[in-house]
C-alpha cells in the first residue's frame, strides 16, 4: 500500500502580540504596551536587516536627512547628546538620515526592545485561527507559524515599491524606483547617464532631483497636476539646483 502524503509539520508558537513592521511605529507600539503590561508576551518581526523602516541602515541613501524640526524626532528616553558618536546636522540644520537611523537603532537598544525584535523575517500571510479569535501570521520561506490573539500591522506606506503604470519594455536606459535610488547609486552615476526623467514629486523625488543635479545630469519631473505641492519644486529649483538643469511637466 501507498504511503499517505505527509504534510510538512508547521511549527507553531504563540504570543500575546505580533507586530508587522519594525520602523517607528511598530516600535512605539511594542513600547507603549510593555509599559503597560511588561509581562506580555510579544514579538516585533521585520523583512530587514536592521530596525528604523523609512531609516533602516539599508534604506538610507544619498542625501536623506529628517525633514521634520530636530525635537520632534527625539526621544524622551534617549537625548541626542546620549547619542554615540552624535548626531550629525546637514547644512540647514536637519539631522541626516545615517546619524538618525543610528540614533533610533541605539533608543531601542536602550529602552529595552531588542530582545523582542526578529529581523530578515517577513510575514508572508496572515489568516483568522480556526478558533475565529485569533490571528496566524505565516512567515515567508519557513513553516513557522506565529499564532497571536493580538496583531499590529505596522508595515509603513512606502515598502513595498509601487511603479507607475508604464512600458519600461521600450526603454533601454536603467530603471528603478526611489526605494532603490541608494542601493543603485553606481547606475544612476554612471557617465553615460546625461538625462534622467523622475516620476512624482514627492520627498524621495526632491532628494533624487537634488542627487541627480549635484551628479551634474539634466532632471525631467513628471508629476500630477493635482498633487503639485509648488513649494516643493521651488525649493528643489532654488537655491540648490539653479533652474537650467530642471523641467518639470504635469501627466
Ligand atoms: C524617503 C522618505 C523620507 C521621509 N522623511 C520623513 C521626515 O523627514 N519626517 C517625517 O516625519 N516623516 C518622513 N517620512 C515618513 C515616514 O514614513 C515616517 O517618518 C515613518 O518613518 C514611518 O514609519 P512606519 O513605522 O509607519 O513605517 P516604515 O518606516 O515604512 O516601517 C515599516 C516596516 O515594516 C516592514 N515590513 C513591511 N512589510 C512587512 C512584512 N510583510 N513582513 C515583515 N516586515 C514588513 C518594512 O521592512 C519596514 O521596516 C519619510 C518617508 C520616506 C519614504
Amino acid at each position: 500500500m501507498d504511503a499517505l502524503p505527509v504534510e510538512p509539520c508547521a511549527e507553531e508558537e504563540t504570543f500575546d502580540l505580533v507586530i508587522v513592521g519594525a520602523g517607528i511605529n511598530g516600535l512605539l507600539a511594542a513600547k507603549a504596551f510593555l509599559d503597560i503590561q511588561p509581562s506580555i508576551k510579544i514579538v516585533v518581526l521585520d523583512s530587514l536587516g536592521s530596525v528604523g523602516g523609512v531609516w533602516a541602515k539599508e534604506r538610507i541613501y544619498p542625501g536623506l536627512n529628517v525633514q521634520t524640526t530636530a525635537q520632534f524626532f527625539e526621544f524622551a528616553e534617549f537625548g541626542y547628546k546620549d547619542c554615540e558618536p552624535p548626531v550629525e546636522y546637514n547644512g540647514a540644520g536637519f539631522i541626516t538620515g545615517p546619524s538618525w537611523s543610528r540614533y533610533f537603532e541605539q533608543w531601542s537598544h536602550k529602552v529595552g526592545l531588542t530582545k523582542y525584535i526578529r529581523l530578515n523575517t517577513t510575514v508572508s500571510q496572515v489568516t483568522r485561527h480556526k478558533d475565529g479569535l485569533r490571528w496566524q501570521c505565516y512567515i515567508a520561506g519557513s513553516q513557522e507559524i506565529l499564532t497571536t490573539d493580538k496583531l499590529i500591522i505596522a508595515n509603513g506606506i512606502s515598502s513595498l515599491p509601487k511603479y507607475p503604470d508604464l512600458d519600461f519594455q521600450k526603454f533601454t536606459g536603467p530603471v528603478m524606483h526611489h526605494r532603490y535610488f541608494g542601493d543603485r547609486e553606481a547606475d544612476w552615476m554612471k557617465e553615460e547617464v546625461k538625462e534622467v526623467t523622475v516620476y512624482g514629486a514627492g520627498k524621495g523625488c526632491m532628494d533624487d532631483m537634488v542627487q541627480l543635479v549635484k551628479a551634474g545630469k539634466k532632471v525631467k519631473v513628471h508629476k500630477m497636476q493635482k498633487f503639485i505641492e509648488p513649494g516643493l519644486a521651488r525649493r528643489a529649483r532654488k537655491p540648490f539646483l539653479g533652474p537650467a538643469l530642471i523641467t518639470i511637466e504635469a501627466f
